[in-house]
């Protein structure tokens, strides 16, 4: 399983794609990804190998700056079109991608339910994008950081919406994520050979820790959402 995540001057999906592909030994069932185009926010995912994502992606013509990548080694839910990340809330305003496991998902699921949220998946996954929906009051990191104290289990995250269309906010706790720093934009993956084509110069998220990735401009944070200062690290060798 594995994430990528784009957010930069050029375009999105090209970075994406490659990205999963070098992860894909890492194991998966079924792949997707989000592109914030003009129009809104473009979900394409599907059950199967990269190569059925890359057949579905011909009948779209996708030239967003923002976009997030996923392959999925299912855990809650069977490979299927419909679990396949990203998820999208009811409006299709927040997307992400999870690789991880929300171990309280049934009692956040049923909470959201009687609040009349729809699920369209099996995954536990699906909850967060829900809860983001229900705690977002105009500020999308204050929203995360809200719903982060409500999930309990693994996470890496990125989320794309278009309440707040040019950035990324990622978070990770027990599932890998890393930060690369390439020119004109700023990328994430959950490993070093997604990032290389791009960049050497990476960010190691710890646990706990969350950033907000823009164009030129990335801010990290800790649990509680202070700022904090991390170190870039440039990458010594080919791997
Ligand atoms: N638990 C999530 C699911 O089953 C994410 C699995 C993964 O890490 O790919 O959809």
């Amino acid at each position: 399983c594995g994430i990528t995540a784009y957010c930069g001057n050029g375009f999105a999906l090209p970075f994406l794609m490659q990205g999963l592909s070098k992860l894909e030994y890492r194991g998966y069932d079924s792949a997707g990804i989000t592109i914030l185009e003009n129009e809104g926010l473009k979900t394409i995912k599907c059950k199967g190998r990269l190569k059925n994502l890359e057949d579905k992606l011909q009948d779209y013509h996708l030239e967003g700056h923002v976009g997030i990548g996923h392959t999925r080694w299912a855990t809650h839910g069977i490979p299927s079109n419909l679990n396949s990340h990203p998820h999208t809330n009811d409006d299709e305003t927040i997307s992400l991608v999870h690789n991880g496991i929300i171990e309280n998902y049934r009692e956040l699921k049923e909470e959201l339910i009687k609040k009349g949220y729809q699920f369209q998946s099996e995954t536990d996954s699906e909850v967060v994008v829900h809860l983001l929906d229900e705690y977002f009051e105009g500020n999308l990191f204050e929203a995360t950081k809200k719903v982060l104290k409500r999930i309990d289990g693994s996470y890496a995250l990125c989320i794309v919406s278009t309440l707040e269309p040019d950035k990324i906010i990622v978070a990770k706790k027990d599932s890998p994520l890393i930060i690369g720093k390439a020119d004109g934009a700023y990328v994430a993956a959950s490993d070093i050979p997604a990032l290389l084509e791009y960049t050497k110069d990476v960010y190691f998220l710890n646990d706990y820790e969350m950033a907000i990735l823009e164009n030129e401009h990335i801010e990290f944070y800790n649990h509680d959402g202070n700022p904090i200062t991390k170190e870039l690290v440039t990458i010594p060798y080919d791997l």
